[in-house]
């Protein structure tokens, strides 16, 4: 059973940053230069990794997701996988990645256990990728997800991160890819952290209004009931559509009701809430010989301290760390 929160959410779901490190440096994410580079006896190693999450499994989380920076940017990604695959009550593990260094991990991963990836792409035009992320090739994101989908990491999630001025003309188009390619589409709303830290609001555009534009321009949305996801996407169909349409606004819809995760970074701290401050430092004790129950006993300290929504928006941003150093 997992371990309820005061607010009576259960939580069972951990997202694991494995790199703070990116091959990409998305003009909303990152600064151009990167983020500091940590040591790399910052970085927990993946046994510490593993050790972690099996503390995690103890307390009935159940479901793990990869992420970071660029997961696969670190090297022997496919090994950690199947390190956590063959911890007693993971049931579902998960990738999120910019896909363009998948191709040629695509099969290793999914022979370690790896069941699904969510893929960050918030353009289909070659420029434009290039522009967003500064030095990626939208090329490599197809070779990647076509290795994906011949290893069986199905079903594939597309995540866009939509930004006024930058992609929202291409909000339709992917929409309409839900019906004729069959894609699992998801809207992101720009949120201000990282280099987006600064913003002014004129960046974001609110899921209300991409919502309007697609059933404008393509069709009515159905809802989709029944289980669909993980996390604080609600999902929709255009019509005749095999893949989905889904919304995800932490400015515009507080999800926080149903959290139910917990985020671990790269260098060993555990954040209870993704847009606040808040870190309990794992790694000292660990490498302090406090072992698996003690480390059962701090992720039961962290899901106490979950606040009950989050405050972005009304008060000061986070101090600025990036999404990959937080484990996006
Ligand atoms: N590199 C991996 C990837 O690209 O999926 C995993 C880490 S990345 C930080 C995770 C997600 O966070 C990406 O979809 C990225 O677009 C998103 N992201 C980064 N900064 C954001 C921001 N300020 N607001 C909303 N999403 C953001």
């Amino acid at each position: 059973m997992p371990y309820q929160d005061d607010f009576g959410r259960a939580i069972n779901y951990l997202r694991v940053s494995v790199t703070d490190r990116c091959n990409l440096r998305c003009v909303y994410c990152m600064p151009a230069g990167g983020v500091e580079k940590r040591a790399h006896t910052d970085i927990l190693s993946y046994e510490e990794l593993a050790l972690i999450v099996r503390a995690a499994a103890e307390l009935g989380i159940s479901k793990v997701r990869l992420t970071g920076g660029e997961p696969l940017a670190r090297l022997g990604l496919p090994e950690f996988v199947g390190m956590v695959a063959a911890i007693p009550g993971i049931d579902d593990l998960s990738l999120t990645t910019n896909a363009t260094l998948l191709a040629r991990h695509a099969q290793a991963l999914a022979g370690a256990g790896l069941r699904r990836i969510n893929v960050s792409l918030d353009t289909l035009r070659p420029e434009r990728f290039r522009q967003i992320s500064r030095r990626g090739r939208l090329e490599d994101v197809w070779d990647g997800i076509a290795a994906a989908r011949l290893a069986g990491l199905t079903p594939i999630k597309f995540n866009m991160v939509v930004v006024r001025g930058l992609n929202d003309d291409e909000v339709v188009e992917f929409a309409r890819r839900t019906a004729s390619a069959g894609w699992h589409v998801r809207y992101i709303e720009l949120m201000p952290i990282g280099a987006s830290a600064g913003w002014s609001g004129d960046g974001v555009v609110p899921i209300p209004e991409i919502r309007a534009r697609i059933e404008r321009e393509v069709g009515t949305l159905a809802p989709v009931h029944g289980p669909t996801g993980n996390g604080p996407a609600r999902y929709y169909r255009l019509p005749g559509a095999e893949g989905t349409v889904g919304f995800i606004g932490a400015m515009s819809d507080h999800f926080c009701a149903t959290c139910n995760r917990l985020r671990l970074t790269a260098d060993g701290r555990l954040r209870p809430c993704l847009m606040s401050d808040e870190e309990i430092d794992l790694r000292t004790p660990l490498r302090n010989g406090a072992g698996p129950q003690g480390m059962t006993a701090l992720l039961a300290q962290a899901i106490q301290l979950k606040p009950q929504r989050h405050r972005l928006g009304e008060a000061l941003p986070p101090r600025g760390r990036t999404m990959s150093e937080i484990g996006g």
